[in-house]
This record gives structure tokens, C-alpha cells and sequence, in this order.
């Protein structure tokens, strides 16, 4: 049967990283390649003990409010304040149903098809799916070890160019790795004052500093034209499929109308296990403190391992959060090239060509150290010396 689908369609490129997920998903594959946080380093009996406590109470199996059922938007909203240095009131965080529905819903909440949008090269690519969703125009701008090149948006702004919306990943960017430094968090918020458009801050990543210190204050905390996204998914679990936004009241109205149409409201029931964990302040803190702890070894052992293997062959990011390292090959090597053969050695990993929007990132590839314990990433980071070894023979 031929089914005609609609035009907006046609624009979505398939995530090639989804489709890799199948090909590592092979037991005998040791998978570098998706952004999951390690199955093991998820606090699943103190999930197990929140579930219980929050079906004790029936708001937990009924639909509930739109934005989010309450005691969630106030634990929310005081974490912001913390992170903001300014009070944020409950009303202004929407929950949603991770925080890749909250962009999706900001998009569309914002954009009409043709409308110019930045997006960061290499870019996530749930983010460039939702704007080629949305029909957008993008408008690719690179990315360095410091973040975004503001400088480079500011020069493209000066000859003319009005985006609706600049979208950065501006805390252990996936993938680069790159957090975006202080003065340039103050001079994007500078410049979306001056040219009228809003930044939307997605910040998964952002407790998940290997130093615990406090991060670059949020580019939020510089701008009233900042849009945040938050995630429980790094933090606590995926699968409670639990994100947020805080941004203008308009825009959080409009996300809540446009929520309506797409789910009614997020799950009662992991809203609240989700409350329940992000209030218990001296469990979550502990928490936080050995996630940070174990995925610190985890870089050590990746970083490690590819500079044991691979020596100047390439460059490789040093991580100072968060899940992803960034690989550079400097001998040639095209790690898109190499992907058959390293899965035939046991070891997944994404080229940086599904990252890439404009540049040439075909001598890149993104390494997520996240997902495995410290030997494996060992084992992992060998099979790929021994795949490029076979490839250049
Ligand atoms: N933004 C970024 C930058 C991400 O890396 C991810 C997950 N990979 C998301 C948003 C979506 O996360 P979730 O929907 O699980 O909150």
C-alpha cells in the first residue's frame, strides 16, 4: 500500500546513530557509540523504593496537569534557583516527557517552516531532527573545545543573519565533549538581547562536572531570552522519561497548549518517583558524587587507553565532564571507513559525519565512555587499535 506522507517529512534525516544502536546492540560488540549512561551506575533500588512510596499515593496512577504535577515543578524550580542565583517560582518550569519533547515542543512552538535557526556544528542530532521537523533554515555554527564560536554567530549576526532561535548544548556538549566558556555564555545572552532572538540552553549534561564544583553559570543566568532544558535521564534514568523547560511565561503557555495535543501530560507516576529522588537532597548529592566519580574513571581509562594506542595518530579531547570524548584522527584515518571493520573486531563508536551540519568531520568520532566499566573500555579502545591496525595494512 502507498501511503503519501506529508512534506514536512521529507526534510528529517533518520538519526544514523538510532540505526547504529542496532548494529552495536550485538553482544559481542562492546558499544561506544550511544549516549547512554551506564546501565550499572543507575540507582535502580532507590528507583525501586521511590516507586513504592509514590504508588502509596492515587495522584501517582491518574493524569494530571499539563506542565507537570506540582511537588516535580517545585524541586525543579529550587534546583534552577540554586543553579541561577535567582528565584525561580514553580509556575515556570514545564515538565514534559523527556527533555527531547521539550525541545521538540519549543520548536515548534516557535518556528514556521523557512524560519532561521542556529544550530551547533557538530550538532545533537535529536535537536537537528526536531528543527528539520519543523522545517527550519539552519544555520551551522562551529564548535571548539571552548563551546560554541560565538564570535563566529556574532560576525554572521553583524552581515544580517536573524535566527528565531540558537540552540546550544553548553555543558559537556554531546558530542564534542566542549563546555562553553564564561565570557562566552555572557556574550551570547549579550547578543540575543541585541538581535531579538532566544537561546535555548539544552543542559543534560550540566551536574555532571567530574570536579563537582559548580559549573559556568547557566547562560540563563546572563538573559531573560534563555530557554533551559533539564533531564532526569543523565542523572537518575532514562526510562523515566522526565525533562523540563523554564523560560518567557508566553512560551511556557504555548508548551503546554501545543503538550496538550501530544500527551495530555507526562507519566503521574515517574513524575513523582522523579520528585521524590531530586528532593531527598542528601541522597541525591551522594548520588551525584559517585556518578561524577565513576564517569571520571571512565574518561581516564577511555583518554588513556586511545593515547597508549593510537599515540599522535590522533587527538582526543580531554573530558572534564559529562559522557562523551571527541576523536580526531590525524594520519587520514576516516572513521566512517573504519566502522565495518572495528565491528567486526567487537568495538562500536559514531563517526563524526552524523554530526556534521557544514563542516568536514569525517576525520572525527565521537567516543561515549558512559556505558561501560573501566576494563571494557580497555578491551574496546584495543579492538579499535587492532581494526585500525588491519585497515591500514
Ligand atoms: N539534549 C541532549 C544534548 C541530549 O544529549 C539528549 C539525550 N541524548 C537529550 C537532549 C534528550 O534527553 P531526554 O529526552 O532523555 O531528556
Amino acid at each position: 500500500m502507498t501511503i503519501t506522507l506529508s512534506t514536512r517529512l521529507h526534510d528529517v534525516r533518520g538519526s544514523a546513530i538510532r540505526d547504529l544502536l542496532a548494529l552495536t546492540a550485538r553482544p559481542e560488540v562492546i558499544s561506544l557509540a550511544g549516549g547512554l549512561p551506564g546501565t550499572d551506575l543507575l540507582p535502580r533500588e532507590r528507583i525501586a523504593q521511590a516507586l513504592a512510596t509514590a504508588v502509596a499515593d492515587p495522584a501517582a496512577v491518574q493524569y494530571g496537569e499539563t506542565a507537570g504535577l506540582r511537588p516535580l515543578r517545585e524541586v525543579v524550580a529550587e534546583h534552577e534557583s540554586e543553579r541561577l542565583g535567582r528565584t525561580m517560582a514553580a509556575e515556570a518550569v514545564v515538565v514534559t516527557s523527556g527533555s527531547q519533547q521539550a525541545l521538540d515542543l519549543v520548536a515548534r512552538a516557535l518556528l514556521d517552516p523557512g524560519d532561521p535557526v542556529v544550530v551547533e556544528d557538530p550538532v545533537y542530532v535529536g535537536a537537528l531532527q526536531v528543527f528539520q521537523a519543523a522545517g527550519a533554515t539552519l544555520h551551522p555554527v562551529p564548535v571548539d573545545a571552548d563551546g560554541m564560536a560565538v564570535d563566529v554567530l556574532a560576525d554572521r549576526l553583524a552581515a544580517g543573519l536573524r535566527p528565531r532561535l540558537v540552540h546550544t548544548v553548553s555543558s559537556f556538549h554531546n558530542p564534542r565533549g566542549a563546555t562553553l566558556s564564561p565570557p562566552r555564555r555572557a556574550y551570547l545572552a549579550e547578543l540575543a538581547e541585541r538581535y531579538g532572538f532566544l537561546v535555548v540552553e539544552d543542559d543534560p549534561y550540566g551536574l555532571l562536572a567530574f570536579d563537582g564544583h559548580p559549573l559556568p553559570t547557566p547562560v540563563a543566568a546572563h538573559g531573560d531570552r534563555v530557554v533551559r532544558l533539564g533531564s532526569a535521564s543523565k542523572v537518575l534514568a532514562p526510562a523515566l522519561r522526565v525533562g523540563w523547560l523554564t523560560g518567557p511565561a508566553p512560551l511556557c503557555a504555548a508548551v503546554e497548549r501545543l503538550k496538550q495535543c501530544t500527551d495530555l501530560c507526562t507519566s503521574s507516576l515517574t513524575q513523582l518517583v522523579t520528585a521524590e529522588l531530586l528532593a531527598d537532597h542528601a541522597w541525591f548529592d551522594a548520588h551525584l558524587d559517585r556518578l561524577r566519580a565513576a564517569l571520571h574513571d571512565r574518561a581516564g581509562a577511555l583518554t588513556g587507553a586511545v593515547a597508549g594506542v593510537f599515540g599522535d595518530a590522533v587527538t582526543c579531547s580531554v573530558p572534564t565532564g559529562g559522557m562523551f570524548c571527541w576523536l580526531e584522527f590525524t594520519d587520514g584515518t576516516r572513521p566512517a571507513d573504519l566502522l565495518p571493520t572495528a565491528l567486526d573486531h567487537g568495538v562500536g563508536y559514531v563517526p563524526g559525519t552524523a554530526f556534521a551540519v557544514g563542516q568536514d568531520l569525517s576525520a572525527a568520532a565521537r567516543l561515549c565512555y558512559a556505558s561501560n566499566p573501566p576494563a571494557e573500555l580497555h578491551t574496546a579502545v584495543e579492538r579499535l587499535g587492532a581494526a585500525w591496525g588491519a585497515s591500514a595494512t
